[in-house]
């Protein structure tokens, strides 16, 4: 059976971070300016460690000021309302950004409603979210940016075409639908809740999956030829890697389709750069 081309993020996310690098060198010459990216991590989530080390790492590589802030577990609410108050007054600082998960007694809402949002490189501040469910692009969150920007490279335009989003979480699902959306598809967001989900994702052009639940959508879901971006990362018993949709299957009947790991992921942490890039211009690169 024709098997579908692979959308390789991991190459799409290294050229773009060259990009945003010779952006950096250019500031840096032109106004010896260098843009700043803030991690903030609260406690020792294994995980978060990981993650936070990554952003530092890649961060740092394409010349940005990287600083991450790692905090002790017993860290109060006042405590890191106070650190990103004092990052907010921080000229040098362009993004902020707080490592999820926050140990449980701290109030998530309250501390990103408290990031300035100008400097919201994750998208998530409600003045961001009501930007984009208003067509007026903030800083947009960094996953749905990647996947947007791995549609735009495959297919020639998504003007008319019908996208079906599963998932709609504040991080992922929604976002992506509003950022479809102002492409021109025609959207569907798709959930727990809906009926004959096989037949929804089967009027796909572009089916984007962000459920969490590995290997779920099934190749004889989709309209053959469609475009598949797989947002899902999960842990499967073997310890290995395995996303939303049953990429073997998938495969023979999809144009094109993200693998897990090497798809959406790695343009995760370069969309994030993007975005402190974007940041930057809009406070203080004019
Ligand atoms: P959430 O758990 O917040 O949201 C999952 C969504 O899937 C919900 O809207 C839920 O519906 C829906 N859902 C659950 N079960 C079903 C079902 N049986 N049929 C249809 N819809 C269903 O997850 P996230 O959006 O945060 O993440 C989704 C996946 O993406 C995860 O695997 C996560 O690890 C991964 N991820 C990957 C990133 C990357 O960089 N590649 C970044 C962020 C996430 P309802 O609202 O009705 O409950």
């Amino acid at each position: 059976p024709a098997q579908a081309r692979i959308i390789d993020g991991k190459a799409a996310a290294a050229e773009l971070r060259a990009g945003i690098g010779r952006e950096v060198a250019a500031i840096k010459a032109a106004k010896g300016l260098v843009p700043g990216l803030h991690v903030v991590l609260v406690g020792d989530d294994p995980a978060s460690r990981v993650y936070v080390a990554s952003k530092e790492k890649l961060a740092a590589e394409i010349g940005m000021n990287s600083v991450a802030h790692r905090l002790p577990a017993e860290t109060t609410e006042a405590e890191l309302l106070a650190k990103i108050a004092a990052l907010n007054a921080d000229d040098a600082v362009d993004g902020i950004l707080v490592q999820l998960p926050l140990p449980k007694h701290i109030d998530t809402g309250r501390i990103i409603d408290a990031i300035d949002p100008a400097k919201d490189v994750d998208g998530l501040h409600p003045i961001n979210a009501g930007l984009l469910a208003g067509g007026k692009n903030g800083l947009v969150p960094c996953t749905p940016l990647g996947c947007m920007l791995l549609l735009k490279q495959t297919l020639p335009s998504l003007s008319g075409l019908d996208a079906v989003v599963v998932g709609r979480s504040e991080l992922v699902g929604r976002p992506v639908a509003q950022l479809l959306l102002q492409a021109d598809c025609t959207v569907t967001i798709a959930h727990s809740r809906t009926r004959n989900l096989a037949e929804v994702v089967r009027r796909a052009d572009i089916v984007v999956a962000a459920v969490g639940r590995p290997l779920m959508i099934k190749g004889d879901w989709l309209k053959p030829g469609a475009t598949v971006i797989d947002v899902g990362i999960n842990r499967m018993p073997d310890g290995k890697l395995a996303g939303d949709v049953d990429f073997a299957e998938a495969a023979t009947v999809a144009g094109a389709i993200t693998p897990v790991p090497g798809g959406v992921g790695p343009m995760t942490i370069a969309c994030l750069l993007r975005n402190t890039l974007t940041a930057f211009h809009a406070r203080r690169g004019k």
